[in-house]
């Protein structure tokens, strides 16, 4: 009677995922983002997935927050908001997302990492350990650094401006000799408009109270884990202004911008939690 009751059981999951087409698909080879980098750029700041939805397709990851109120790190199943202020505020199920990139981790790869001079450098270092350009990737960078530099990005009203007008707004933190996490994705270069092509990363101090969307960093020590990862599920907004939004053009430019947090623009805070 036990075994006839295994045998329905793999029967029925069977079922299921032949139904869903998705046998062959591992739940932590997939990144799952929500909406496009270009509706982001365009300015569809409210989305519809909640975070509490986010964290059944992922433990690990980064986005922002609905009216763009600030950057988003998830890290082990926790989520945290790094506010224009620089802290590090938990993140309850109920708040939702424009864009989020997540995955559940399980690296492929851990190297351990021993100093590099700029964030450029790690770049190129990563891409030596790469097996392909043409797959994502999820990357964790765990250990000490001698520098980083993040910003975030203050809420928005209606009606909203485009990201690349938000960023002259951005707020810049560096930390000197700090302990923390770098979590970020690479995805290739043919996601332009959908994602960002190349990497993009955001840092959390070990202590969980500050952080924010990664600009520079030396390191000093750390270990490197890679996920390597080849599907990608885009859940898009259900209606809304994402529906209207002209998404054809080209914003390769403007995303540099943001992406690069433009130093001669925002304004230089202090450091917080600046302490190793
Ligand atoms: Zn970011």
């Amino acid at each position: 009677m036990k075994r006839y009751k295994h045998c329905i059981i793999a029967l029925v999951i069977l079922t299921v995922s032949t139904v869903l087409g998705c046998a062959h698909v591992q739940k932590n080879d997939v990144v799952f983002q929500t909406s496009t980098i270009n509706a982001l750029l365009k300015g569809i700041y409210d989305g519809d997935v909640s975070y509490g939805e986010l964290k059944s397709n992922g433990d690990f990851g980064l986005g922002t927050f609905n009216a763009l109120d600030g950057e988003m790190i998830g890290l082990e199943g926790t989520f945290y908001q790094i506010k224009v202020d620089g802290v590090a505020y938990p993140v309850k199920d109920s708040m939702k997302t424009p864009f989020a990139v997540v995955t559940f981790f399980a690296p492929d790869k851990t190297v351990a990492l021993d100093t590099t001079n700029n964030y450029t450098q790690l770049k190129t270092y990563l891409d030596g350990l790469l097996p392909s350009r043409n797959i994502f990737y999820a990357i964790k960078i765990e250990g000490k650094f001698k520098y980083i530099k993040t910003r975030s990005v203050p809420g928005q009203n209606k009606p909203y401006p485009p990201l690349v007008e938000v960023v002259k707004e951005q707020a810049f933190f560096e930390f000197q000799d700090i302990a923390g996490t770098i979590v970020g994705f690479r995805s290739p270069d043919y996601v332009q408009g959908i994602n960002v092509p190349g990497y993009h990363m955001h840092f959390i101090t070990k202590d969980k109270k500050a952080g924010g969307h990664l600009l520079e960093c030396r390191i000093q020590n750390v270990t490197v884990e890679i996920d390597n990862i080849h599907n990608l599920f885009m859940a898009l907004p259900h209606g809304g202004e994402f529906y209207n939004v002209d998404l054809a053009q080209d914003k390769k430019r403007e995303l540099e911008t943001v992406e690069k947090g433009t130093p001669h623009t925002g304004i230089e805070k202090l450091p917080i939690g600046g302490h190793p």
